[in-house]
């Protein structure tokens, strides 16, 4: 059966507008708070190649956790299992920034999506590559064919002022010797990373290669083998929205990474994959209209992994 893409996003492009006004943006990152509150956008990246718009989808916004997952990506391809060894694959069931199963659980975060977990991969990137976020935006750039994607440094900044809690965070796991490198140093990356700005549109196709079994659809390139794309999309469905993560499978049923810039990417497998973003979150970090669109779009299309 064929699906009408087209039809289904502006469906639910209108079905989301009362939605809009009830989150809330990220006001802990000050710059973050400046992004108004009344947007919505949507874009499907089919393995085909078509691709269907709806709303601000053609607007930057900060990817923040939602890098975790190309960060993620690279170091499992760089260093396979090894990054196990120092990061768990469990969902946490606590906030994303949360330090208190930490101290119990001696420096290893729960899962490579929670702030702890992404900055011990940040931690292994920066032991591999001399100037990390660099790689790292290179790889992104790579994966959506956009040599012009940057970091927005005003939100980096701002990040990096306010980030007590991830210093916190950071200074536990070297207290455990489970951060290699300087605290500062991978402080310093991550805010750069999480400031990785993308449209929509640019974020479905990066993340493209995940619903085609780690192979990049539009040249053939092995990102990860079929194996490894599995596990990571298998992640994605058990961590990638922190603590809300049982919640997003029961209404949404799709592997997804979301980050506090409003912004969540989705991947059905064999099919396409899916970016959303409204600035306004609800009380677990996720877009409030993005989960809501999302869970429409498995609804009005059929397509979920279950
Ligand atoms: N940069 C943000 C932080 O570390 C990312 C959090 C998120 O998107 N959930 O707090």
């Amino acid at each position: 059966m064929s699906i009408n893409y087209q039809f289904i996003l502006d469906t639910i492009g209108d079905e989301v507008q009362p939605l809009l006004s009830r989150g809330k943006v990220a006001a802990y990152i000050p710059q973050l708070s400046t992004v108004p509150l009344q947007q919505f956008g949507m874009a499907v990246y089919c393995l085909d190649g078509r691709v269907y718009t709806t709303g601000h989808a053609y607007e930057k916004f900060s990817l923040q956790s939602v890098t975790k997952l190309f960060a993620l990506a690279l170091a499992f391809a760089r260093e396979g299992d090894a990054i196990w060894r120092r990061v768990g694959r469990e969902p946490s069931g606590n906030p994303f920034n949360s330090l208190s199963q930490l101290e119990h659980e001696r420096g290893i975060p729960r899962n490579p999506f929670i702030n702890a977990g992404a900055l011990v991969i940040t931690d292994i990137l920066a032991e591999r590559y001399v100037q990390s976020d660099i790689a790292l935006l290179q790889f992104v750039r790579t994966l959506a064919a956009e040599p012009a994607l940057d970091f927005d440094r005003a939100v980096a900044a701002s990040e990096r002022e306010t980030a007590h809690r991830n210093y916190a965070i950071a200074h536990l796991m070297k207290d455990f010797g489970n951060l290699h490198s300087a605290v500062d140093t991978v402080i310093d990356s991550y805010c750069r990373q999480c400031a990785i700005t993308m449209t929509c549109v640019e974020l479905a196709k990066a993340a493209s290669f995940l619903a085609q079994h780690g192979t990049v659809p539009w040249n053939g390139k092995k990102i990860l083998d079929a194996s490894s794309a599995k596990r990571l999309n298998a992640l994605m469905l058990t961590c990638g929205t922190y603590d809300a993560a049982g919640d997003f499978a029961y209404r949404v049923g799709l592997p997804a990474k979301s980050g506090v810039g409003g912004g969540i990417v989705a991947v059905v497998p064999g099919d396409l994959a899916v970016a959303v973003w409204s600035p306004g979150l609800d009380a677990t970090g996720n877009s409030l209209a993005g989960t809501m669109a999302l869970e429409r779009f498995t609804t009005l299309t059929t397509r979920s992994i279950f």
